[in-house]
């Protein structure tokens, strides 16, 4: 089969396009014939080696397709369906064989192009809202990067719930997007000083949650966005992974909560179906708007992910296989 695949990590010159031994099913797994594949930044990271990963490796952790056959012990599904999952690596390929408690049915009136770019960042930002930081009426969210793939989802999700979001952004263009996703106010990092601005919104107390994907370059003055007893939803490392913390700071700036959590960690078989079932639900029934920017050919994914890395990019990137 064709992929998208790498021998060693490094930068984009390590992706090769060619042929791979296209996987089996496996006892519990389903072989997915591929439509579309999500690029995430997790992509970029197992590529570069800050998560690593066995070797030679198909990269790619979310799509969709249509089950082309079943392992021992699978239920639920039948050759043809419609299926989609994030967190099963392989997907920037023809064929990926996933683990049957990760995969979802593609609900009708939804093309395999959009359910592939809702899973992994869906997932993501419906994690963040309703368990890590279940946002309530009222609540005030720093959310980072809100114009990118996750950002726009937790904007949305933490409006949805009657929280207020104050977004970030890299640009005019991606403020405007962010707004779009409902940001109520933006402020743009990289000319107005975050904390004097979050204060100034706040009236001087600070949010009750930072979401943040973006990492080394916010995290310190995130912490002093913070209300007392405020939460730091460090998810992500796109400037970079954040340095050792001394927990002290934690005490001096107001019994702040830090915590680093991972999709991989809040997909139980329970949650895969509550989670996308949500937000598949939630797109068809128009509640959640998807944005997909960007779209590659399987062969071009060393575009899209320098794209990607280069803060170019706004909603989500699709490979179509
Ligand atoms: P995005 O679409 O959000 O793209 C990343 C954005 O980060 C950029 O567009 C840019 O927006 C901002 N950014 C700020 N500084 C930098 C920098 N130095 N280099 C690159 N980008 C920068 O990507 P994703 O939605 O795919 O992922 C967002 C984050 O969420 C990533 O860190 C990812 O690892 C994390 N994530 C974590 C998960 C988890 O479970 N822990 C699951 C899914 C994603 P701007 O120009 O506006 O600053």
């Amino acid at each position: 089969m064709k992929a998208i695949y790498i021998e060693q990590h490094g930068g984009i010159e390590v992706l090769k396009y060619g042929d791979f031994a296209a996987p089996t099913a496996a006892p519990n797994q389903v072989l997915v014939k591929i439509a579309a594949a999500g690029v995430n930044f997790i992509d970029t990271y197992q590529r570069g080696g800050l998560y690593k990963i066995p070797l030679p490796a198909v990269l790619g952790m979310e799509g969709a397709g249509t089950v082309a056959a079943l392992g021992d012990g699978v239920s639920g599904f039948k050759i043809g369906d419609r299926v989609a999952w994030a967190m099963a690596r392989g997907s920037y390929s023809e064929y990926c064989a996933v683990p049957a408690h990760l995969l979802v049915h593609v609900p009708a009136g939804l093309d395999l192009k959009q359910a592939a770019a809702a899973m992994l960042q869906g997932m993501t930002a419906h994690y963040l809202t309703h368990s890590t930081f279940p946002i309530e009426p009222g609540h005030i969210a720093l959310v980072h990067a809100a114009a990118g793939g996750t950002g726009r989802l937790i904007s949305q999700m933490v409006k949805l719930r009657g929280g207020r979001v104050i977004g970030t952004a890299g640009s005019e263009e991606k403020a405007a997007v962010a707004k779009q996703a409902g940001a109520d106010d933006v402020i743009l990092y990289r000319t107005q000083d975050l904390v004097t601005e979050v204060k100034r919104l706040t009236d001087g107390k600070g949010v009750n949650v930072v979401y943040d994907g973006v990492g080394a370059s916010m995290f310190a003055a995130s912490l002093d966005c913070l209300r007392p007893r405020g939460m730091m939803v460090t998810f992500g490392n796109a400037s970079g992974p954040v340095p050792p913390l001394d927990l002290l700071q934690l005490s001096a700036k107001g019994s702040l909560f830090v915590t680093r959590p991972t999709l991989a960690n809040y997909t139980s078989p329970e949650e895969v179906k509550w989670r996308a079932g949500d937000v598949l639900g939630w797109i068809q029934n128009k509640k959640l708007s998807l944005m997909i920017e960007h779209e590659y050919d399987l062969k071009d994914a060393a575009t899209a992910h320098s794209d990607l890395e280069g803060r170019k990019t706004m909603g989500k990137l699709v490979l179509n296989i």
